[in-house]
């Protein structure tokens, strides 16, 4: 299985692409080492989490519309609301540590509790107000693109946040290997265009190389309707639309040959490099002390796995 962020994590660091995808680490591993990672796998950042819950509440936003039900904001944002502060909740009392396997269904485990990060004045009522807002944006960008709600409801089919893995899954396949496309909407228009579409809960980045990830990123999503439903390149279309500003800004692309053929090559030669550390780790060869630890301090700082990764490191290299 291979996806984008599979390749991001990689590229991040090579220590962390082990913990995440190759250390074979379970809640009930008998190892406590293994178990710990396990847990470390669950846990996300507040951005990250908070992020999660606005795609939740916009899928099902969308789900409602699907039905043929109006959602009023409100009762949108007041389920926000209750999840969040459900979840919060949980984490703050480090109930992951104590109920591991129902993190995702009672609650969260927050990076910043696990380490006791918490920035200091945070509180829940204002992260539930930042989600509010970019849920907000999202409505008010959705309100002003009347087109976007009438393809919506007339499209002749229609992904909302569809599950990764099973059958009929977004991807394709490369070799052997399923590419797994996350596709937060994906509209089979009426007009026989295929649309996809990305929430970002963040602002637009400044400059085109500071957004080149998220456009490989939508180019991946858009070979899936291609490669897979045998749609014309010139008829998928795809948008990023950020939410992390008052006035959501959205941004369009389309794939030609070229930027197809660039981008099979960008996951193949990815898809490769993924085998090749899956073969080490099935020959018995990968062992974590020759594995490098990543290039920037800061990459440790934020990573999930540093107490099970980082007192391998001196002092003189994190001071
Ligand atoms: S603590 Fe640093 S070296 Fe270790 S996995 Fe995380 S980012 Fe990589």
């Amino acid at each position: 299985m291979w996806s984008f962020s599979r390749d991001q994590t990689l590229r991040s660091c090579e220590r962390k692409y082990y913990f995440q995808y190759l250390s074979h680490a379970y809640l009930n591993s008998p190892d406590p080492w293994l178990r710990q990672i396990a847990l470390l796998k669950k846990v996300k950042n507040m951005p990250m989490w908070q992020g999660e819950c606005v795609h939740e509440a916009i899928a099902e936003f969308l789900t409602q519309i699907q039905g043929g039900r109006q959602v009023p904001f409100e009762s949108l944002a007041l389920a926000l609301q209750q999840r969040m502060v459900r979840d919060w909740t949980f984490s703050e009392k480090r109930q992951f540590r104590e109920e591991p396997g129902s993190v995702g269904r009672s609650g969260v485990a927050l990076f910043e509790h696990e380490y006791n990060e918490v920035p200091p004045e945070t509180q829940i009522a204002d992260l539930v107000n930042e989600a509010r807002e970019m849920l907000g944006s999202f409505y008010r960008w959705a309100q002003a693109h009347p087109s976007f709600l009438a393809d919506f409801k007339t499209a002749k089919r229609r992904w909302i946040e569809p599950p990764p893995w099973g059958d009929g899954a977004p991807g394709f396949a490369v070799g052997d290997v399923q590419a797994v496309t996350k596709v937060d909407l994906a509209l089979h228009l009426a007009d026989g265009q295929f649309r996809i579409y990305d929430w970002k809960t963040g602002k637009r980045p400044a400059t085109e190389k500071g957004g080149a990830s998220n456009s490989t990123q939508i180019s991946i999503y858009m070979l899936w309707p291609h490669l897979v439903m045998n749609f014309p390149l010139g008829k998928v279309g795809s948008s990023l639309v950020y939410l992390g500003e008052a006035q959501a800004q959205e941004v369009s692309f389309h794939l030609d040959e070229e930027l197809a053929l660039e981008t099979k090559q960008i996951i193949r030669s990815s898809v490769e490099q993924a085998q090749r550390w899956e073969n080490y780790a099935k020959s018995g060869r990968l062992k974590i002390e020759n594995i490098d630890f990543a290039d920037s301090v800061n990459e440790c700082r934020k990573c999930n796995y540093k107490s099970v990764c980082r007192a391998a490191l001196t002092r003189r290299v994190i001071p």
